[in-house]
């Protein structure tokens, strides 16, 4: 199996590294690939996905992406920057399912800004959709506005759809998730005031007919937003639009309290990933050895669960990380007092003596 690795710019290459120590430690064959992107792509070839990266990435089974980004290329056209490489990629590989765990180790529970009786022990997942909704839903745009009490009055506007194939997509992808994982779903939605999210949760139900293994359940976002807060635990999967799933799932991400903890992957149709920490480039702390490199090893677990086929070998990498914490070892991120404080080059290698 190919792998495409795009370490990117900032602690994108230190963290990669460690991730591609751990996938070398497995003991399996796997063909790993480097090539540039982001600010790395449009120093080599003038662009932030050059052709040679988008071809690879194409052609490999999985992707393995660092971070992109760094404040030196502000000054570039918008399609020059960095940042457009993850929307280059996700548009031309089809990638509509992000996939974020949340995750909260339970010798981390300190780290989250809720009681550890509310938190401890956190292990959830939130799919969104991540190419329909009101962020691609035409028209949308500034006119004059042609009704309403301030009719005449400029004014902006967007607009929210969904197609039935579309919902159909993400929900088999969120059953299928939930299949493997606790068994129960649960759909987020509006479809007390909104027509797309009605048409949303009668899809769901259609599809919950594929599966009667696993529980579908309701709520509505505002309640989705409380509940989150109030007892994440109660939740297993959860499986929302691309609007509800952006709020949502950096909520769920900041009940762990670590950003480098975090990992993320995006899906097409047939499983194929991109898989990435959900943290950027981080380019204050680039270069001085101290990046967490957990979040990118963890992705690298969920590219072996999702696209590889190797649900062992990622449970093997997910316990390796438990072990390391539980043996005191922190990155300054996630650093506290009485804990040993490690570098990222410590914190992967320790990763790989796990294994
Ligand atoms: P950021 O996530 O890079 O950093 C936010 C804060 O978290 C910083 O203080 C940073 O030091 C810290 N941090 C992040 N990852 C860490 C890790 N692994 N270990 C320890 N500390 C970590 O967000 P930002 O500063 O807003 O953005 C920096 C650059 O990253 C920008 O150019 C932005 O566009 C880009 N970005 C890229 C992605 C991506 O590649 N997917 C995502 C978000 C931001």
């Amino acid at each position: 199996m190919k792998i495409a690795v795009l370490p990117g710019d900032g602690i994108g290459p230190e963290i990669v590294t460690e991730a591609v120590a751990v996938l070398n430690a497995l003991g399996e064959s796997f063909e790993l690939e480097q090539a540039p992107v982001g600010g790395a792509g449009y120093e080599a070839a003038g662009h932030p996905l050059p052709e040679a990266t988008l071809k690879l990435a194409k052609e490999a089974d999985a992707i393995l992406f660092g971070a992109v980004g760094d404040w030196k290329y502000d000054t570039l056209a918008r399609e020059l920057r960095p940042e457009q490489a993850i929307l280059g990629l996700r548009k031309h590989l089809q990638l509509f399912a992000n996939f974020r765990p949340a995750i909260l180790y339970k010798e981390l529970a300190d780290a989250s800004s809720l009681k550890p009786e509310i938190v401890a022990g956190l292990d959830i997942l939130i799919i969104r959709e991540l190419n329909g909704d009101i962020y691609f839903g035409q028209p949308k745009g500034f006119r004059q506005a042609p009704d309403g009490p301030f009719e005449g009055s400029r004014e902006g506007f967007d607009t929210m759809r969904y197609t039935v194939p579309e919902v159909v997509r993400i929900a088999h992808v969120a059953f299928q998730a939930a299949a493997k994982r606790g068994k129960r779903l649960c759909s987020v939605d509006k479809a007390n005031v909104l027509e797309t999210s009605q048409l949303w949760r009668d899809t769901m139900i259609e599809v919950a007919k594929d599966y009667p293994d696993v529980e579908l359940s309701h709520m509505y976002v505002d309640n989705a937003a409380m509940q989150l807060v109030k007892a994440p635990k109660n939740f297993d999967v959860v499986v929302t639009g691309n609007m509800f799933g952006d709020i949502l799932s950096d909520e769920a991400a900041m009940l762990t309290g670590s950003i480098g903890m975090l990992p993320s992957a995006s899906l097409d149709a047939k499983n194929k990933g991109l898989y990435e920490p959900s943290h950027g480039s981080a380019p204050d702390i680039a270069g001085k050895g101290v990046a967490n490199p957990l979040a990118t090893i963890l992705s690298a677990a969920m590219m072996l669960r999702y696209t590889l086929g190797k649900p062992e070998q990622a449970d093997r990498i997910e316990a390796a990380v438990k072990k390391v914490l539980a043996q005191g070892l922190r990155t300054p991120d996630i650093w506290q007092e009485g804990a040993t404080k490690v570098g990222t080059r410590e914190m992967g290698a320790a990763v790989v003596a796990a294994l």
